[in-house]
């Protein structure tokens, strides 16, 4: 663990650690996210950075406030920095308007390295698999990272996160779109209110749970494993 302690963050108002969140850094390298995230100016931090070597930086002490989730809801909490530990996992990812990258998948020593680190913080703040999430689906209507080749089934097999593992595909199941809004809900995503296009709520939930088909329609199987993922919850 190297130290480079950043300048951006606050105290916990709440005091208890519920969540931790999985970001990607979405810059060109490692290092100009650690500078980006330690300039007072950019008002932006996370815990940790893991880079693609699988080494870790240490920049916000765990019982300070990070800056890394925003505007962000996750079950009826809204200030998810005040209740979350942040890893910024380094890549380069998708590309935007003006920012040129190819998004590629997180290389062995990093996910190793990531999941080490996610044992320890979750041994040491009894965080729930539930409860470990992506930035997307906390913050769906600004945010696609850590994005679709983000290993979250790995993750699961070191219970780190919830994974569906039984879904029978051969069983007969409506679309209901309403009753697939009550179950995002349940799940814990904030639908918004009723009329909301929550096609980009769709796609955030299956860049996490349904890695290979994001286009934002509700199908079959994605209901399934959303169903599952409900049940599972429950049962925790
Ligand atoms: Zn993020």
């Amino acid at each position: 663990m190297k130290h480079k302690p950043s300048p951006n963050f606050d105290d916990r108002k709440q005091g208890n650690i519920k969540y931790l969140i999985m970001h990607y850094t979405g810059m060109a390298s490692g290092k100009e996210a650690i500078d980006r995230l330690c300039d007072p100016d950019a008002s932006v931090s996370a815990h940790y950075v893991v880079e693609e070597n699988g080494d870790i930086y240490s920049l916000v002490d765990e019982n300070n406030r990070a800056w890394h989730a925003g505007v962000s809801k996750w079950e009826d909490d809204q200030d998810i920095n005040d209740l979350s530990i942040g890893i910024e996992i380094v890549n380069s990812g998708h590309p935007y308007p003006g920012y040129e990258s190819v998004y590629r998948p997180f290389p062995d020593t990093q996910m190793d390295a990531l999941i080490d680190l996610s044992s320890e913080i979750i041994n040491r703040h009894h965080i729930k698999p539930c409860y470990i999430l992506g930035h997307s689906d906390i913050a769906w209507r600004r945010k696609i990272d850590p994005g679709e080749l983000f290993d979250w089934a790995l993750l699961a097999k070191h219970k780190l996160g919830l994974w569906p593992t039984t879904i029978n595909m051969d069983q007969n199941i409506e679309i209901d779109e309403f009753r697939f809004r009550q179950q995002l809900e349940k799940f814990g995503y904030d639908i918004g209110d009723s009329g909301e296009d929550l096609t980009n709520l769709i796609s955030a939930f299956q860049r996490h749970f349904r890695q290979e088909n994001i286009d934002g329609v509700i199908d079959k199987e994605t209901l399934l494993i959303l169903d599952a993922l409900v049940n599972m919850k429950i049962n925790l």
